[in-house]
């Protein structure tokens, strides 16, 4: 392909095609992802610049690379880069080109993981890249963990290292996913920095009834059929909204017009105001942000087609609040289920509690100062996700995790939003130029 302008950064260009290219595909199953070939990209990148590498391997395929400069002062703050380098599944025949061509068109860079997380991840890389290579030596240490398995559970990746290799990625701040990209107010321009997110409380629940003869149905108890109430119950159910403290500052600062921002903040009128609002994506956003939400996602039941079925499993996505517990959730679960509730058993399979870092810490100054420099006259907001991400390892440990990376005005927000884990993914280059040239500028005032 060939291009009539002139490529800013050419380097992070072509290193986040070559990590496209590799396909680091992560679908749930320990035998997917192979990020091994992402980790070893990155390490040929690395080697011979003059800091410590270490590639950590749990299961076979499955590795992350940690990269390190160390600082001068043992007690000066560290700050780590944390980018995974697996993707999500695609599916070619939604695309309109292959989903690991890597191609480079009209200024922007295709292929799954363009914006989830591999441009900032390959941002990162190369300005640490730099960094080593210029011989930068700051008072407290710089670490690049790029990292497996994000896009499931980071039990192979950040979890597993936070776990068995905390000295090698322990920092007191970090940077990863997501923010960013610029948002058009009425008040002006706003990028959103991620300072938390919710938490993940995923649940089984058995269905039970009685096998039996399926030509002869009437007054059975086919667990099917009570699955299917349970999931209309579940659907109708409505968790109360909640507005907690991240919530209030991200639409405190998001400058919304007059007939929305109050109502967003308002616990019964927020509900009435997701269903109305012609802004769909805004609406799904303003509801998670504010509710615990649950959604039925897998069943399997059923053994043979003459056969009623006495047992179905049904896979519900619950994501939480802050303060929301595994308990809480259940008790939710038992009243929207209702007297449906002795034949259905709750199962716990994954519980991730929310997770947040406060804001007007050093970083957020450090970061709001990057917003000015790039976005002059633009506010930085502080955002709550509904997803989650490898921060919350690390918040856990106590470090502060931010969400951020630099981009142009090219891509806009619902673009960004549908585009994660969606078609077409793509980034421009402008974008990569700006966070590689500010993930390598970050850490020489930051850190010095
Ligand atoms: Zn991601």
């Amino acid at each position: 392909m060939t291009e009539n302008f002139e490529l800013r950064d050419p380097e992070v260009v072509d290193l986040l095609q070559q990590m496209i290219r590799n396909a680091c595909v992560n679908d749930g199953t320990e035998a997917s992802g192979h990020e091994i070939a992402n980790a070893e990209l990155l390490r040929t990148g690395l080697e011979g610049s003059g800091c410590d590498l270490e590639t950590y391997e749990p299961l076979p395929g499955r590795a992350s690379l940690v990269a390190r400069i160390e600082g001068s002062d043992p007690d000066a703050p560290a700050l780590c880069y944390l980018g995974h380098t697996d993707v999500v599944p695609a599916n070619p025949e939604t695309w309109s080109r292959d989903p690991f061509c890597g191609d480079l068109v009209d200024g922007e860079v295709w292929g799954r993981g363009a914006v989830d997380m591999l441009n900032i991840t390959a941002s990162m890389a190369i300005a640490f890249q730099r960094l080593a290579r210029s011989g930068f030596r700051p008072r407290g240490s710089l670490v690049l963990a790029a990292v497996a398995d994000e896009e499931a559970l980071g039990s192979h990746g950040a979890g597993w290292l936070t776990e068995h290799a905390a000295s090698a990625v322990g920092a007191d701040y970090v940077i990863t996913e997501t923010g960013g990209i610029p948002i058009e107010t009425p008040g002006g321009r706003r990028l959103l920095i991620d300072v938390g997110e919710k938490g993940s409380c995923w649940c089984r629940l058995r269905v039970r009834g009685q096998a039996g003869h399926a030509s002869t149905p009437l007054r059975t108890d086919n667990a099917l059929v009570t699955a299917a109430q349970v999931v209309s119950r579940l659907a109708a159910f409505k968790p109360q909204a909640t507005v907690h403290d991240a919530w209030r500052r991200f639409v405190g600062g998001m400058a919304l017009p007059e007939e929305i921002g109050p109502l967003l903040l308002d616990p019964a009128a927020i509900d009435d105001l997701c269903e109305s609002l012609p802004d769909v994506g805004l609406a799904r956003q303003a509801h998670a942000c504010t509710h615990m939400t649950i959604a039925p996602t897998i069943v399997h039941g059923g053994t043979k087609v003459n056969i009623i079925p006495d047992r179905v499993e049904l896979d519900l996505d619950i994501r939480t609040l802050p303060g929301q517990t595994e308990t809480y959730v259940r008790s939710l679960l038992a009243e929207a289920i209702g007297d449906l509730g002795d034949k259905v058993e709750i199962m716990s399979m994954h519980d991730d509690p929310a997770s947040e870092s406060p804001i007007g810490t050093p970083l957020w100054d450090e970061l709001d100062a990057m917003v000015q420099h790039y976005h002059p006259g633009a506010e930085s907001v502080p955002f709550f996700t509904a997803g989650a991400t490898d921060a919350r390892f690390f918040r856990r440990r106590g470090a502060v995790a931010y969400g951020f990376g630099m981009f142009s005005d090219r891509l806009n927000f619902e673009q960004f939003l549908a585009m994660f884990h969606g078609d077409d993914e793509r980034v421009d280059v402008e974008s990569l130029a700006l966070s590689a040239e500010m993930f390598e500028a970050l850490p020489r005032s930051f850190l010095t």
